[in-house]
């Protein structure tokens, strides 16, 4: 990259920091001073620049729209006691935005732009990060195409943007969980590994169909046969079998390769249990439960870091679950948790310091 790269800084001439309480903000209500926008065109980045938080001006016939180029990431930043501000595992997250935007057919956003411009812009809005106990700044980088014209061709122009939001404790309660049968998430060959808006707006109508059945998310399985599990809603998922902690494998990309996911596979490991990555069927975990085997499930993400899960509903047959005596989920969320805010030793080298 060249000089270009500069990042072209205009400070808001008034902060809106004090307009609310950020303690137990709702996620993703508040947005912070300013935000960063670098422009694509002409095969390069042109130009990326740190402003007030405002809205865009878009053309209606705006590609992203109409076709669905566009990809986005989800990090968080925490302040620690003595006031400093780190990111978890950010560098995991540009990596895997740009297998999101290859699998779109989108240009490689550099790391000049996404985490020199992101340290740039959460460091001007510091103050924003929360000290308060369990709150964080979730960051989201997102991409869409620009052109405007309807042809159905990749677009030749992007926005990439970098915004900042405060957030409150993420208090969710032990979910109930609804084997999907029907609907897809994801299939080999297809999107499933890359975290593109579409992926979101097709999860919706399932989502809603198992909540009428009263349940919170599903678990979803594989499109040939439904019987393969895949993650829940949009969390990798993992099970405790024969006191091993399991989780689906990746090499299929139907599965979004979470950062929370693989720094739970290294902090249980730290914890002494035994993990495996694995094709799993919704018969065997029926089966490891009929034997008094199959005791803890588990969402995992960064917004909730660890969801625990006590109910799994495949057909007719339920499976329940008595969180409060489990040992394995409760420590690996709260050894991960300890981690972030940086309350425990950062012995894998997974915070990037602002
Ligand atoms: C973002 C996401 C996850 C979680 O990834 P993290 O990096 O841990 O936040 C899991 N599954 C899907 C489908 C996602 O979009």
């Amino acid at each position: 990259m060249n000089a270009v790269m500069d990042i072209n800084i205009k400070r808001t001439t008034r902060s809106r920091l004090n307009d609310q309480p950020l303690e137990n903000a709702p996620f993703g209500h508040y947005f912070t001073d300013h935000m960063l926008v670098a422009e694509y065109a002409d095969g390069a980045w042109k130009s990326v620049e740190i402003m007030p938080y405002q809205a865009l001006q878009l053309e209606p016939s705006l590609a992203a729209l109409h076709y669905g180029q566009s990809i986005f990431e989800g990090i968080k930043a925490y302040k620690d006691d003595r006031g400093n501000v780190a990111v978890f595992r950010p560098f995991e997250n540009f990596i895997r935005f740009n297998l999101s935007a290859e699998r779109m057919q989108m240009p490689q956003v550099p790391e000049e732009i996404f985490m020199d411009g992101m340290k740039t812009l959460i460091d001007l809005d510091r103050d924003w990060v929360p000290a308060y106990e369990d709150h964080s700044l979730y960051i989201r980088p997102f991409m869409f195409a620009t052109d405007a014209v309807l042809g159905v061709k990749p677009s030749e122009t992007y926005k990439f943007i970098i915004l900042l939001s405060p957030t409150g404790p993420y208090y969710s309660a032990p979910m109930r969980i609804y084997v999907e049968e029907k609907y897809t998430r994801a299939v080999a060959g297809g999107v499933g590994f890359s975290k593109n808006a579409g992926n979101y707006g097709a999860s919706m109508y399932p989502t809603a169909k198992a909540r009428e059945l009263g349940y919170d998310q599903v678990l979803w399985t594989d499109a040939f046969e439904h019987k393969y599990l895949q993650e829940v809603g949009m969390m990798n998922v993992f099970f405790v079998v024969n006191n091993v902690a399991i989780t689906p494998s990746l090499e299929e990309g139907t599965i979004l390769a979470g950062v929370t996911r693989n720094s739970s596979l290294q902090v249980l490991k730290d914890m002494g249990i035994e993990v495996a990555e694995k094709r799993i069927s919704i018969d065997e975990l029926i089966e490891a439960y009929k034997a008094g085997l199959f005791t803890e499930v588990f969402g995992a993400g960064t917004a909730a870091t660890i969801s625990l899960i006590k109910e799994l509903r495949y057909k007719d047959f339920i499976m329940n679950f008595d969180t409060d005596k489990w040992t394995v989920a409760p420590e690996l969320k709260k050894r991960l948790d300890a981690i972030r805010k940086g309350k425990s030793a950062d012995t894998h080298g997974w915070l990037y310091k602002i």
